[in-house]
């Protein structure tokens, strides 16, 4: 680790002058991933610089690149049926009292999170990792269900899993406006540019962004969540898949969401496989200063032609018919809640044929990824970013995990 970090750091003191910037490694994308893989390079005391844009500001109007992370919500928990996933969520929510102390931004809100099903072998699941990882967490019957949390309604059959301290939701924005803070205070360099390619030159990269700056770096990640193939020399080969997510946003008026303001997050998992089921978000503040509930489906559908429609799904509103499923189900579970003003957004998550995430170097081109969030990376992000960082610096993810596991798999030709 010491030799590479010497080399990069002679390396650096050649940086070729004609470069506007230098770094010893470049992220790309501005992102959950992007911002906390960032922030842990430049506290392990690398030269960092940060380059992606800025959230448009009016979508259906914006022709460039989209983040998945464009919400004031999103579901955190540590109780899960996969232990990884469970792991890399309980090592980030330890963390982020004390980043949001140190960054003096606030993004958790620790309100509890509710799994629920009629499914036994997905209550079991969750029950074991649970316990495997010492969660402190409630086993809930249908009855004790309904009366802790009395304007939901559930079926006879549905009992759930009940996290009350460490789940909640957090803000994706306010996430990674503390993560960029935090490179900053780490004398890390931060630019709003959009990258538009990626060049290797004899041992280091050159990264040329849309408003023509180049940057010379010794090490370079991609982290641009499903835009990342479009970085990459072949990148449409990797074993991802693009998947499309509506969601739906209800407005509550203020009683409403006080009397709502103990709601829990919640997952709930349908028998059905197609269905996979729903989850909801309690009432938010969005930035339009109303209160909103977000509900979406577990299952999102692989899209079509990315490489066509990508931008355009991302300019829409989502599909309507699931819209209306939505807001069915909805319904059905806060049946009393007076709910106004609905609306669906759209969104998208890459989905790898191993359910982990791809952190690892191409082997043709030397860039470093962090691939694949899987619909679930937004509450572990602060760890996958530790993981890449370690992985940069090192050569390999830390001890405690192993890198076979995130090893970059490509699509059967
Ligand atoms: C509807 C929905 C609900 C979700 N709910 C949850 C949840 O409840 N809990 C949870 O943990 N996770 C959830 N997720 C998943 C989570 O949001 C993603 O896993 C996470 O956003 C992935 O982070 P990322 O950094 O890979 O990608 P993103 O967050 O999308 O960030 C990628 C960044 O790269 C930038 N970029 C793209 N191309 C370029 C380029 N050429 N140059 C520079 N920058 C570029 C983009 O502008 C963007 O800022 C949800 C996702 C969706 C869509």
């Amino acid at each position: 680790m010491l030799w590479r970090l010497s080399q990069m750091q002679e390396e650096n003191q050649t940086m070729n002058s004609s470069s506007d910037y230098g770094c010893d490694v470049c992220v790309v994308g501005k992102g959950l991933l992007g911002s906390a893989t960032a922030r842990h390079l430049a506290e392990m005391d690398l030269n960092v610089l940060l380059l992606g844009p800025d959230e448009p500001s009016v979508k259906s109007q914006h022709s460039g690149v989209f983040g998945s992370h464009y919400d004031s919500g999103r579901i955190t928990r540590i109780i899960d049926t996969d232990l990884y996933c469970a792991r890399i969520a309980e090592a980030s929510i330890s963390r982020y009292r004390d980043l949001e102390e140190s960054s003096g931004i606030d993004f958790y809100q620790a309100v509890g999170h509710l799994a629920v099903s009629s499914a036994k072998d997905y209550i079991d699941e969750i029950t074991n990792t649970a316990r495997q990882l010492k969660v402190d967490f409630e086993s809930l019957t249908n009855p004790e269900l309904l009366d802790a949390f009395p304007y939901f309604s559930f079926a006879n059959e549905v009992s759930g899993i009940y996290e009350q301290f460490t789940g909640g939701y957090v803000n994706p924005r306010n996430l990674i406006k503390a993560q960029s803070e935090m490179v900053l205070k780490a004398d890390g360099k931060i630019i709003t540019d959009t990258v538009s390619a990626i060049e290797k030159r004899k041992g280091f990269f050159e990264i040329f962004t849309e408003s023509g700056k180049k940057v010379r770096a010794n090490q370079v990640l991609v982290a641009c969540g499903v835009f990342s193939e479009r970085l990459m020399p072949g990148g449409q080969n990797l074993d991802l898949e693009i998947c499309e997510s509506t969601v739906l946003l209800a407005e509550l008026s203020e009683e409403n969401a006080m009397q709502l303001q103990e709601m829990p997050s919640l997952i709930f998992r349908y028998e059905s496989e197609i269905e996979k089921g729903v989850y909801l978000l309690p009432p938010i503040r969005y930035p339009d200063q109303k209160m909103y509930i977000k509900i979406g489906h577990s299952e999102s559908r692989p899209m079509s032609d990315p490489a066509t429609n990508l931008t355009k799904w991302f300019q829409g509103d989502g599909d309507q018919a699931i819209g209306e499923w939505l807001y069915s189900q909805l319904f059905d579970l806060l049946p009393n809640v007076g709910l106004s003003n609905l609306k669906t957004e759209s969104c998208a998550v890459s989905r790898s044929s191993t359910g982990r995430q791809f952190i690892d170097v191409m082997d043709e081109s030397g860039i470093h990824v962090l691939l694949a969030g899987n619909g679930y990376s937004a509450k572990s992000s602060d760890e996958l970013g530790r993981i890449t960082a370690h992985k940069i610096i090192s050569g390999e993810v830390p001890d405690e995990y192993s890198d076979i596991d995130f090893t970059v798999k490509h699509k059967r030709t």
